[in-house]
């Protein structure tokens, strides 16, 4: 059973390369970021608590981040593995998480700051559907409407140059050595998402053949 986690720096590809794996697979690719904007969405408890911790590019709290993807993982779709992008964040988190879950892969999506910062400088989400664009590389055929269905294309919140460095420093500081710690395991896989998503799918890919 494949229990992948998908790190690196924003803007790397976490999530392009999680759907792309999971339709692969035939696994869930679960979101920490999005499961977090749904509960914005849906106006819960929890998403009203992240909210402001979101569009200020700071972590939420652990004890929310952690509750909500233990629920997630709880569901059927996932009990024959699954892949996570966006938790584990921080040392804390992947040491608790380590307490009930044994993942089998860490994946590290790695580009430079200069790549994340342009990447995330034109990427638009349809707000219907949910599917990433990224107007240089990956661009919808017509401005601002969702190739898949009839959904607008916008930026996120937090998409924005301050936020996104303040989003890189955490990377840098919190991150990187939780990277480290799967690497101590033997779990690390460092793949370079310098590439176009098919090229680095394919890189992905090469590690479960
Ligand atoms: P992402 O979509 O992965 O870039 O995440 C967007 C935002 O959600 C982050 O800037 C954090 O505020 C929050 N977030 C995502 N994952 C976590 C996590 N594991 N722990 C705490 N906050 C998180």
């Amino acid at each position: 059973m494949n229990k992948i986690l998908i790190m690196g720096p924003q803007g790397a590809g976490k999530g392009t390369q999680a759907e792309i794996l999971a339709k692969e697979l035939n696994i869930p690719a679960i979101s920490m970021g999005a499961l977090l904007r749904d509960e914005i969405a849906g106006g819960s408890e929890k998403g009203l608590e992240a909210k402001s911790y979101i569009d200020g590019g700071t972590l939420v709290p652990d004890d929310l981040a952690l509750s909500i993807i233990q629920e997630r993982l709880t569901k059927s779709d996932a009990a024959n593995g699954w892949i996570l992008d966006g938790f584990p964040r921080i040392l804390k988190q992947a040491d608790l998480f380590l307490e009930s879950v044994e993942p089998t892969h860490a994946i590290l999506l790695e580009i430079t700051d200069d790549q994340s910062v342009e990447r995330l400088s034109g990427r638009v989400q349809c707000n219907k559907c949910r599917c990433g664009f990224q107007l240089k590389y990956v661009p919808p055929k017509e401005n601002d409407k969702c190739d898949h269905c009839d959904g607008n294309l916008v930026r996120r919140s937090d998409d924005v140059p301050e936020v996104i460095r303040q989003r890189l420093e955490i990377y840098h500081t919190e991150t990187e050595p939780v990277a480290d710690k799967f690497e101590g395991m033997g779990i690390l896989y460092r793949v370079d998402g310098s590439g176009n998503v098919e090229e680095v799918a394919e890189k992905v890919k090469k590690i479960f053949e």
